[in-house]
C-alpha cells in the first residue's frame, strides 16, 4: 500500500489563515514542509480520504486526478475536512458526469448533510459506523471511534485493508475511549499516521494530541503489539498554535523512530 499524504495542517492550515504566531511567519518566510494544508491523504491513489477545503489545489500541486478514486471516506463533519460544496464539481452542469465514479462514505452527520444539500443529486452515500467494516473494490475500511468533537457525531479515524496491509490513518482524535484502545489491541499496523495538532502547546482541550500525549499514545500501541518496529509512523494535522516548525518535531520524533509527515510525502509499505 503507498500513503500519500495531501495536507498535514490543521483546522486553519500553516501558515495559518489570519495569524501573526511563529510558526505561521516562519512558513511564509521559508515555505518549503512549514507549509501546511488541511489535513487529507490518499491510498494507491483510489480512496481518498477527506474531501476538505484544500482539495482542487492538493491534487493540482501533486499531478492527481479525482477520476481515479473508487471511493471518498471522511472521518468527520469538521469543515477542514468536509466542504460539502465542493462535492458539486464532480457532476453535472460543472462536467458531462451524470454519476461519480466514487461511493461517498461518511458518518451520521455527513451522510444526513449530503442527502440535504443534494436532495437530487445522484451521489451514492453509505453511512457508516465505528466498528463497523465496509468493503470497497478490495479494500476494507473500518471506522473506529475517535475522541473528537460534538458527543452527537460519531467522528471516525480509519483502519484500511488490503492485500496483507493494514493502515490506521488517526487525525482529529484526542486518547482514545477505552473500547477503540480494545479494539486496536486486535490488529497489528504497518503504517500508523496519528494526529499531533497540539505539539508543544498543551491546552486543556481534549479532542486533540500535543507531543506529550502523542508519545504516550505511541507507547500504549507499542505495548499492546499494535505497533511494532516495523510500522512506518507519520505525524499528521498540525497545527500553527502547536509552536514547532517542521525541524523542531523532526528533533523531537525522530529519535522515536517516527517521521513528521508533509505535504506531499508518501510511503509505501
Ligand atoms: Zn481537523
Amino acid at each position: 500500500m503507498v500513503i500519500h499524504i495531501l495536507g498535514s495542517g490543521g483546522a486553519d492550515g500553516i501558515p495559518a489563515l489570519y495569524s501573526d504566531t511563529r510558526v505561521s511567519r516562519h512558513a511564509r518566510q521559508f515555505g518549503g514542509k512549514d507549509v501546511r494544508s488541511r489535513a487529507a491523504a490518499l491510498v494507491d491513489g483510489v480512496i481518498k480520504i477527506d474531501f476538505g477545503p484544500d482539495t482542487w489545489s492538493q491534487i493540482t500541486r501533486e499531478g492527481l486526478d479525482a477520476r481515479d478514486w473508487i471511493a471518498v471516506v471522511y472521518t468527520h463533519s469538521d469543515s477542514d475536512h468536509f466542504a460539502i460544496e465542493e462535492l458539486q464539481y464532480v457532476l453535472y452542469p460543472f462536467n458531462d458526469y451524470e454519476s461519480a465514479g466514487f461511493t461517498i462514505y461518511g458518518n451520521n452527520v455527513i451522510s444526513e448533510a449530503i442527502r440535504c444539500r443534494y436532495p437530487d443529486w445522484p451521489f451514492e452515500v453509505v453511512t457508516t459506523r465505528s466498528f463497523c467494516p465496509v468493503q470497497c473494490c478490495g479494500y476494507d475500511v473500518t471506522p473506529i471511534k475517535a475522541k473528537h468533537g460534538s458527543p452527537d457525531e460519531d467522528t471516525h479515524n480509519l483502519i484500511v485493508q488490503h492485500g496483507g496491509k493494514t493502515l490506521l490513518y488517526a487525525t482529529d482524535t484526542g486518547i482514545w475511549e477505552e473500547p477503540t484502545w480494545a479494539f486496536l489491541g486486535e490488529h497489528k499496523l504497518d503504517c500508523l499516521v496519528l494526529e499531533c495538532t497540539e505539539a508543544f502547546a498543551t491546552t486543556a482541550y481534549n479532542g486533540h494530541l500535543d507531543l506529550a500525549e502523542f508519545k504516550s499514545v505511541l507507547e500504549r500501541l507499542r505495548k499492546l503489539g499494535t505497533v511494532s518496529g516495523k510500522t512506518h509512523v507519520i505525524t499528521t494535522h498540525h497545527s500553527h498554535n502547536g509552536e514547532a516548525t517542521h525541524e523542531e518535531l523532526v528533533r523531537e520524533l525522530e529519535p522515536l523512530g517516527v517521521t513528521v509527515g508533509f505535504d506531499g510525502l508518501k510511503v509505501e509499505f
